[in-house]
């Protein structure tokens, strides 16, 4: 049961004594604890640091048994948690609201299994995503999951937003490449699904219930996954496009003509790119002229010449039935990896670009796709800001980003929100793409999860986590 204080805390919820921190301590060993002011504030601010918690307690376990024993104590003392991994994630999801003890994952980051012959992976939930992508690359695979956070992300945070990322498109959800999961609930009981059966139809698919609930229904503890054979030959070209109907018809082109190997098409608009390009030193735009739409294409197959031939004819092409204005296909790695730096760093350039910033990662059908952004400027025509928008649009995953100054932060929020959420209702999208609702989006579930569903959600909560202790206050709101 939750009881609301005036600010919104669950009154139900203890305050943490030294005692407890006591006890905590010894679970875990000191040398796993931050406590003290300073240190504490990484672990209470979020990547775009605008939600805080004031979290007096981080507890970074080592093992399985030490989440088990944190969380039965947390459970029997009615102490809430808020399980983190890198902090990456964009919806205020992976820091306490209040008080919260964070049960943080980053110490639990080894591989437990590889299996050489069918790419299978079984590891714990706090490695970084770029170390096991690594991992399994020098093995000869690939894994799955890629995205710009790769680097401090982690697989367990990962799972638990079902991040999709820019190769989703060829490898499709982690709930088709998850083969188990090691989950603690919130009671401390360890649920060992780690199958590494590619089929097993016996009975309800349970790991998938903790892919993408976000923290609130257990702790993902660790994973096994089934990783692709690593691609020989990959490809990537940097697509000029002067208006978004072409860009819409080069995506369908594309799956016709180079389908088969098509492993990423994404998509910037210029606003993104001007954005980028002059706030970090590190990211330059190839072309000598810049273009209203870019499009990042990235093939990956096995046979070199065949895979080079396929997209330059693919691209001549396009350029003479003037699909595309100009294109840049990358010569070597260090081209590739520039490439995809002006598209990974469109996150940070947002966020440098003013202390007002709403961020929005809307899934919306290609044909209404990007409606919303050419009506958001024109709403917000009369305010400085600055209205930016890139996306996995080979997924019709839309990133819409608008940032302004600190003051504009009431004006502008009132022209924005509901709008955005409705029009994605109207235009049959929805609120999250990948993302997650966490805190930002609570509020708004309803617009995208009808009433029985949404009950329906609320009553497996309530069987897997009775107290409500698991990262209270996000999914679901009060008002919802
Ligand atoms: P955190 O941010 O720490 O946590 C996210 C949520 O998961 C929280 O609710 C937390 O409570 C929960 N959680 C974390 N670990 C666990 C665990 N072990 N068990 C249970 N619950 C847990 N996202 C995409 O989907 N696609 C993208 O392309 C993408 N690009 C990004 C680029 C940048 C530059 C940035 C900053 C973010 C991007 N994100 C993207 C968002 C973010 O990186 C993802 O949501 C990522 O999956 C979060 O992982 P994390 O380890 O940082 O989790």
């Amino acid at each position: 049961a939750s009881r609301a204080s005036p600010s919104g805390k669950n009154s139900a919820f203890s305050r943490l004594t030294a005692e407890d921190v006591s006890y905590l301590k010894d679970v875990v060993s000191s040398r796993c604890v931050v406590e003290e002011k300073e240190a504490l504030e990484p672990f209470n601010t979020d990547w775009m640091r605008k939600y805080r918690g004031t979290s007096s307690l981080v507890l970074k376990p080592n093992s399985t048994e030490q989440v088990s024993q944190i969380l039965q104590y947390c459970n029997n003392k009615k102490l809430a948690v808020v399980p983190q991994g890198g902090n990456t994630g964009l919806v205020g999801g992976s820091v306490p609201v209040f008080d919260e003890i964070i049960l943080n994952l980053s110490n639990m980051n080894r591989i437990r299994n590889f299996d050489e012959k069918s790419g299978i992976v079984t590891c714990e939930g706090g490695i970084v995503l770029e170390a096991l992508s690594n991992f399994v690359s020098e093995r000869g695979y690939t894994f799955p999951l890629d995205l710009g956070a790769k680097g401090s992300c982690q697989i367990g945070g990962n799972l638990a937003t079902n991040a999709g990322g820019t190769r989703f498109l060829r490898y499709g959800s982690l709930h088709g490449s998850t083969l188990g999961l090691e989950v603690v609930l919130a009671n401390g009981k360890v649920l060992h699904m780690l199958s590494t059966l590619r089929k097993d139809n016996t009975g309800y698919h349970i790991p998938h219930i903790f892919i993408g609930s976000e923290g609130t229904l257990g702790v993902i503890t660790a994973a096994s996954i089934c990783c692709p054979k690593k691609c020989r030959s990959v490809h990537t070209a940097l697509l000029g496009v002067d208006s978004f109907d072409k860009v819409t018809e080069l995506l369908v082109r594309c799956k016709d003509e180079v389908g088969e190997i098509l492993s990423a098409f994404e998509f910037m608009d210029r606003n993104a790119v001007e954005l980028a390009t002059s706030l970090l030193s590190h990211v330059r735009d190839p072309f000598p002229k810049s273009f209203p739409f870019y499009v990042l294409i990235e093939t990956a197959g096995s046979n070199e010449k065949h895979d080079e031939e396929k997209l330059e004819k693919f691209l001549e092409n396009c350029y003479s039935e003037d699909f595309i204005s100009d294109a840049v296909l990358a010569q070597d790695q260090s081209q590739m990896n520039q490439l995809w730096t002006l598209r990974e760093s469109m996150p940070e350039a947002v966020s440098r670009s003013g202390k007002s910033i709403f961020k929005y990662d809307l899934s919306i059908p290609l044909e209404h796709f990007y409606g919303l952004v050419t009506e958001m400027r024109s709403r917000l025509a009369q305010h400085a800001c600055h209205v930016v928008s890139w996306g996995h649009i080979g997924d019709c995953n839309l990133h819409l980003n608008i940032s302004s100054s600190e003051e504009a932060y009431e004006s502008l929020s009132k022209l924005i929100e509901p709008y955005v959420y409705e029009w994605t209702r109207a235009h049959g999208g929805s609120i999250s793409a990948e993302h997650g609702i966490g805190r930002m989006k609570s509020k708004y579930l309803p617009i995208s999860k009808d009433k029985s569903t949404l009950e329906l959600m609320k009553q497996m909560k309530q069987l897997l986590d009775p107290v409500g202790i698991l990262n209270p206050y996000k999914v679901f709101s009060q008002e919802a």
